[in-house]
């Protein structure tokens, strides 16, 4: 049980499919209690049925675009569980006009939602939980995607936030590190979920890498799910600042694949 006795905050659960599942699955078979914030009264009855196969869940509201809601989300923690030994951060967002055709007509405020909700939500749901996470050995680990790297058509400034985002985790790691927090991060091959049903040719990036990576075939929420819950805990204390690919070998790879 390598999170026996642990607690932590999982945010971005949408549905069973959900990547923040397939770790809140891990984590709670590893021994862990879960915290689940969801970000709207729509999804909360989802949810809560989700939450009914957990021991001793809690689950709260949080919309991180909103400081004053993490602040609360946190307050609500310190109140009902006291601390927190890791948060796991498996949300994103783009307005979906900006995830079709060109990156050169990406708009302002598209760009400004999208690294507001993708990257700096990491700095400050970090910085709202450090109260109740140092000195616990505790971990964070956040979501992000090739497209950071290497131009993916269509995911156009979701690849230019995860940039920001897994830039972030450096800086992160190196603001924490001394107050005991380890901050990483979990590059996961493409898997379908509502926010991959979002990116114009999903399905045809997903058919690619199954036939192509090195392991010819996708990676599910449970294989992301398990490197996170070992992220997570002390088996994990030596690594910070790191982003760990789960995709069944796709990045290492380069041209001369199979065609389609
Ligand atoms: P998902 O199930 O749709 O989860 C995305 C979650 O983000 C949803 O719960 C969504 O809530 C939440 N969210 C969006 N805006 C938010 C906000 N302002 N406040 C709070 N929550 C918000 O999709 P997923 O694929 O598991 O995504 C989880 C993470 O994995 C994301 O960072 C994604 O970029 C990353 N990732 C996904 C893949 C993939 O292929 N699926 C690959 C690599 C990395 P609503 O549904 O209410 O908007």
């Amino acid at each position: 049980m390598l999170l026996e006795g642990k607690t932590g905050l999982v945010m971005g659960v949408a549905n069973k499919r959900s990547i923040a599942w397939g770790i809140t699955n891990a984590v709670s078979k590893a021994g862990a209690r879960v915290v689940l914030t969801y970000q709207s009264e729509r999804l909360g009855e989802n949810v809560t049925e989700l939450a009914e196969s957990l021991k001793d869940p809690l689950l709260l509201q949080c919309d991180v675009s909103h400081d004053d809601q993490i602040a609360s989300t946190m307050g609500r923690i310190q109140e009902q569980v006291g601390h927190l030994d890791f948060l796991v951060h498996a949300l994103a967002f783009a307005p979906r006009e900006a995830l079709d055709g060109m990156y050169a007509d990406t708009k302002r405020d598209d760009f400004k939602t999208a690294l507001d909700v993708s990257a700096y939500s990491l700095v400050a749901v970090s910085r709202a939980a450090m109260p109740l996470m140092q000195g616990r050995q505790s971990s964070i680990v956040t979501l992000t995607y090739l497209g950071s790297e290497r131009v993916v058509q269509n995911y156009n400034v979701m690849g230019v936030a995860k940039a920001a985002l897994e830039s972030t985790v450096r800086y992160l790691a190196n603001d924490l590190g001394p107050h005991g927090i380890r901050v990483n991060a979990i590059s996961a091959g493409p898997i379908k979920t509502l926010a991959a049903a979002g990116i114009g040719g999903f399905s045809k990036i997903l058919h690619f890498v199954e036939k192509n990576a090195p392991l010819r075939r996708g990676v599910t929420i449970h294989e992301v799910g398990n490197v996170a819950a070992f992220l997570l805990s002390d088996l994990a204390s030596g690594i910070t600042g790191e982003v760990t690919y789960v995709d069944a070998g796709f990045s290492t790879t380069t041209a001369g694949l199979e065609a389609e």
